[in-house]
């Protein structure tokens, strides 16, 4: 049996880190929505107990350490499942940049086996079930969008923006979150408004939610990686509305209204900088 499953990018509207915790890792809360850039997970029961990835990705394991063979194993695992799974990756979304993608593959395994394996486990169940995998997991597992608090396994859903265009620039270095948490000063951060963020999703005003998305990262992986700032004043000379780095970077993404002027944006930082998209939001 076969089954496929789509596995899309998100962007954080706001990403906030409250404080340290005992345990060394951060209260946050993140405003997160998809984005139509994805990886195609193609799921195949194997009658022998065990687990195979396949992918082509110089940037990406394909054992033990991929983020989709720990879903795997934690959802057979979790529900007694002696069957194993062969799962393909074809990975459009780039790695180590801010966009979840190792998140959202992991996300859709878990969806993917649910059915596959006619489980029916509950969304929230797959969620905590990702939590204990990675923290940007459960949002991953609701797609659409949402607020992640805890240490990202408490979602609450959000009203999703309406389907603007997302600039995407990414410049040619890729930035591990580990290594940006750890130089995390909570008392130093910008602290986003998170809830006028909320408040523009509910009452659908594009241009307060540009004013108010926020990341509190940026400023440390600014301080590493200068050219993140310059694509942010690249983007905002061209003339996106709302301009952020996502997750801990380096992506920097510029939302914009009309399609005309997000493809003139698109083509500006095209010369600019390594990677560059235009996707929609399909929170
Ligand atoms: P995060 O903010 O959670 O670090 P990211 O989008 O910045 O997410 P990812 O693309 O998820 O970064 O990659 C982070 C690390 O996870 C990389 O070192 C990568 O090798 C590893 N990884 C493991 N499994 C995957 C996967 N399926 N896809 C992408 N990266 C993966």
């Amino acid at each position: 049996m076969t089954h496929f499953e789509k596995a899309p990018a998100k962007i954080n509207l706001s990403l906030d880190v409250l404080r340290k915790r005992n345990d060394g890792y951060h209260d946050v809360e993140m405003i997160m929505t998809t984005v139509d850039l994805a990886d195609r997970i193609e799921l195949n029961t194997l009658q022998e107990d065990r687990i195979e990835v396949s992918l082509w990705s110089r940037y990406v394991p394909n054992d033990e350490r991929n983020l989709a063979y720990k879903a795997a194993k934690a959802f057979k695992t979790k529900y007694n499942i002696s069957k194993g799974v062969h799962i393909k990756i074809e990975k459009v979304i780039p790695v180590s940049a801010g966009l979840g993608g190792g998140s959202t593959d992991a996300a859709a395994v878990l969806r993917g086996l649910n059915q596959l394996w006619n489980v029916n486990a509950t969304i929230a169940e797959l969620a905590a079930l990702g939590g204990t995998i990675g923290s940007d997991i459960p949002f991953c597992v609701y797609g659409s969008t949402g607020i992640a608090r805890g240490f990202g396994e408490i979602i609450e859903t959000l009203p999703s923006p309406p389907p603007f265009w997302v600039v995407l620039a990414k410049p040619d270095i890729g930035v591990s979150s580990k290594t940006i948490f750890q130089k995390v000063n909570v008392d130093e951060l910008i602290h986003p408004n998170t809830n006028a963020i909320i408040e523009s999703l509910y009452e659908k005003d594009f241009a307060k939610l540009c004013a108010n998305i926020g990341n509190s990262l940026e400023s440390i992986t600014v301080s590493l990686h200068p050219e993140v700032q310059r694509i942010k004043e690249k983007m905002v000379q061209a003339g996106a509305a709302g301009v952020l780095m996502s997750g801990s970077g380096p992506t920097v993404y510029g939302l914009v209204e009309q399609q005309s002027k997000a493809q003139r944006i698109y083509n500006s930082m095209r010369g600019f900088c390594q990677d560059v998209y235009l996707v929609r939001l399909i929170g």
